[in-house]
């Protein structure tokens, strides 16, 4: 496979009156082309800090690193590049389409639009599209629909909304920020299969960031797992769901929320909080929160162990430069 994107090495760290927060910190992953990455982790663990990097939405300070997509640094274009890359190469869904739809256009209107700036297409091919592209993706009559306005659509339509105005340009990537957390569970299934189906039609890769393990069982191909501003573990997702390493993750799968239960809750089941991003600490961040943490884990920091070809983990319980231990692991409390 052939990649597409490939982020090296990223630090991303925000300045507040009560210091400077260290949000992402030295984050590595790529995207092939056609594929699916999910990136997982509690909220403020640096997932959406880092795909608003990826666009250049973010009003954080990067502190190294690259963003390759295709080979070029996305941190080295300019802002006029930059924008000709957001309206037409990477497109972008967030959570809560409400906040990013016009209240006052209609929905055809601002399909359109990005087609006209970006694809140069005249007013009418573009309208005809937005109605091929609502129709794509699956909402019924189209025709009549692309001259209502946002208030007018469901949560569920919104959000096939926006993903139509994401794909209307035929990015080569699309970043989903939680794409389905406002909505119930029915319709977040039903969202998950939209793009799923979609990428196999469009071959779109995707980023699909959420909280959630329990929704990326069915869409990627591959899932990062983030704790603290870092990635902990990477694999596939039989990787991680059959045979996962890091005790965060184990942590996370104990807590995907069951089918009758109300999924729009953030993962609260692992006991503690993340650390201070202000100072993080000098050995692991899961440390504090770690069933199974030793004093080395406190001490220093653990580094990435490749587990297969495509899995790797950074936890000291699967390094084999880890000290050897005598007692048996057991947790402090
Ligand atoms: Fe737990 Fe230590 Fe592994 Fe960190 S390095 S997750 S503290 S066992
Ligand atoms: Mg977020």
């Amino acid at each position: 496979r052939e990649k597409l994107l490939e982020v090296r090495n990223l630090a991303v760290s925000f300045k507040t009156y009560g210091g400077e927060v260290h949000a992402v910190r030295g984050v590595s992953f790529h995207v092939d082309k056609g594929e699916t990455v999910a990136i997982v982790g509690e909220s403020g663990c640096g997932k959406s800090v880092t795909s608003q990097t990826i666009m250049r939405l973010t009003p954080g300070i990067v502190k190294s690193g690259e963003i390759l997509f295709e080979g070029r640094d996305l941190l080295k274009l300019s802002e006029k590049e930059m924008q000709r890359v957001r309206g037409k190469e990477i497109g972008m869904i967030f959570q809560d389409p409400m906040t990013s739809l016009n209240p006052t256009m209609t929905i055809g209107r601002q399909i359109a639009e990005g087609l006209m700036k970006h694809q140069g297409l005249s007013k009418k091919d573009a309208l005809d599209r937005a109605v091929e592209m609502l129709r794509l993706v699956g909402i019924p009559q189209p025709e009549s629909r692309i001259k209502q306005y946002p208030h007018q659509f469901s949560g569920g339509m919104r959000q096939r909304v926006m993903i139509a105005i994401a794909l209307a340009c035929n990015p080569k990537l699309l970043i989903a920020d939680e794409p389905t957390t406002a909505l119930d569970v029915t319709i977040q299934a039903q969202i998950i299969d939209l793009m799923k189906e979609l990428q196999q039609k469009m071959g779109t890769s995707i980023i699909l960031i959420t909280h959630d393990l329990g929704v990326v069982a069915d869409i990627a191909d591959r899932v990062i797992v983030m704790y603290a501003g870092k990635v902990v573990e990477e694999g596939t997702v039989d990787e991680i769901f059959y045979n996962p390493q890091h005790p965060y993750t184990w942590g996370l799968l104990r807590s995907v929320p069951r089918l009758d239960a109300d999924r729009s809750q953030e993962l609260a089941p692992i006991p503690g909080t993340p650390p201070d991003l202000f100072a993080p600490p000098k050995g692991c961040p899961f440390a504090a929160r770690c069933d199974y943490a030793m004093e080395v884990c406190r001490d220093y920091m653990p580094e990435e162990t490749a587990v297969s070809a495509t899995h790797r983990v950074s936890c000291w319980l699967q390094d084999p430069r880890a000290p050897k231990v005598e007692q048996p692991l057991v947790a402090e409390g």
